[in-house]
């Protein structure tokens, strides 16, 4: 039952990591995305430790070094630029490998394709999954332009509308997370506020109040557009889009400042933002299993980790590790066993990060300061997940 082709749905993050770490098994896979890539300046995300671990283990960490920002401490202040608290993020005397950092998901996804062409791994564009039939020896994926591809196994790593979900469990669903969110980028040159150099030389901020929280973090060491923010509301009901998603920029920003109280540096940052994307969040749920028979779900296509965890490209990474880590030991009915039983606990731990603490409820600091605001949260922040066990 040897594998002969893993075929990959989905080259970002999550198919990008699991095709590299293939190519380390010895195992050949082929990956096919729907868009040619080409840079959009987005927002940026967090990588977590465990994250940058697994870059390293990529074996592309001097690339992410020239790439990123890794902050010492994390500020948190009031939408009136009050200070509350500075913690420190005990990250100064850490290797870069063990520290946290923020970067944009362009020069991550471009780092990882440019590794996996290094590395003599095709991959597709043009090539939007349809269909998959799964028979005795083989999987076979159609795709839109009326070509198909035969492999043993196949991976979705396409995202939360996961074309490969549908397909294998079809009752599972994209479900509205209870919170909206705006991601902002920005040029640090363009502010002159004191915090614009505190961002600038190790500080990553987080303006709260009450159903509010927005984050700000440097996101590249050199390029122009070096600001990144993100902020999120706890709202039960979906906005109408022409609300939300369709709103014009100029009134996004207006809104943002009035409604929520925004004033001094925070404000100009606002004001002097490039670009905003809005997006209201959501989650997978429903699905009974992360894989079936030959088809295995990877990163959001699996889970769709709500981005107020600060964990959606991490655990995405930890996944691909994981995944082709015991495609290279077992064959793909245990691996695809292994992966989800080893993995599910951490998954959900993280899942339950956003029920305990839901960073877009805000604080309602109305009462004063508590530090139970951080309490609950139950998973291993030193979780580390190695892909040779000798080393
Ligand atoms: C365009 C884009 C921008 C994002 N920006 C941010 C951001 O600014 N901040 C943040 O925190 N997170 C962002 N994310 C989400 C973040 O990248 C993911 O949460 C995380 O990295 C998990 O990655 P993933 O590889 O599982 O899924 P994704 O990053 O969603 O990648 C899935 C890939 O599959 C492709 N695909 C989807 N359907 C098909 C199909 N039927 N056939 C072939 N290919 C298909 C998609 O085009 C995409 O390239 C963004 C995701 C995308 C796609």
């Amino acid at each position: 039952m040897s594998i002969k082709k893993v075929l990959i749905i989905g080259a970002g993050v999550s198919g990008l990591s699991t095709a590299i770490f293939l190519k380390k098994a010895g195992i050949k896979s082929e990956v096919f995305e729907t868009f040619p890539y080409t840079r959009v300046e987005e927002s940026s995300f967090r990588i977590n430790k465990s994250g940058v671990n697994i870059l390293n283990e990529l074996g592309v960490l001097d690339k992410i070094k020239k790439n990123s920002h890794s902050a010492d401490s994390l500020r948190l202040l009031t939408t009136n630029n009050n200070e509350l608290a500075k913690f420190n993020l005990m990250q100064r005397s850490s290797a870069f490998s063990d520290r946290s950092i923020f970067m944009k998901r362009s020069d991550l996804i471009e780092i990882l394709l440019d590794e996996a062409k290094q590395l003599g791994i095709t991959i597709n564009s043009h090539k939007k999954l349809i269909k998959l039939d799964q028979s005795e020896n083989s999987v076979t994926a159609y795709f839109e332009d009326g070509s198909n591809a035969e492999g043993s196994i196949i991976v979705g790593a396409d995202g939360l509308n996961s074309t490969v979900r549908k397909q294998i469990y079809s009752d599972s669903q994209v479900s509205y997370a209870k919170s909206w969110a705006l991601y902002g980028v920005a040029s640090l040159d363009d502010m002159k506020s004191e915090i614009a150099t505190d961002l600038e030389t190790g500080d990553e901020m987080i303006y709260v109040d009450q159903n509010f929280a927005l984050f700000l973090a440097k996101s590249h060491p050199t390029s122009d557009l070096n600001l990144s923010w993100q902020v999120s509301s706890y709202n039960e009901r979906k906005l109408p889009k022409q609300d939300h998603e369709l709103k014009n920029e100029d009134i996004i920003k207006k809104d943002l400042i009035t409604n929520f109280q925004i004033t001094g540096p925070l404000k100009e940052i606002i004001l002097k933002t490039k670009k905003i994307i809005p997006k209201q969040l959501h989650t997978v749920t429903n699905l009974p299993s992360f894989s079936k028979w030959r088809a295995v779900l990877i990163g959001d296509a699996a889970h769709g980790i709500n981005p107020n965890t600060g964990y959606g490209s991490t655990i995405a990474m930890e996944d691909a590790l994981y995944v082709a880590k015991m495609l290279k030991s077992y064959d793909f009915h245990d691996a695809f066993y292994f992966f989800e039983h080893d993995r599910k606990d951490r998954i959900q731990a993280i899942q339950q990060l956003v029920e305990t603490f839901d960073l877009s409820k805000g604080f309602d600091l109305s009462g004063g300061f508590d530090i139970g605001l951080f309490s609950g949260s139950t998973f291993d922040q030193n979780y580390k997940l190695k892909w040779n066990d000798q080393e």
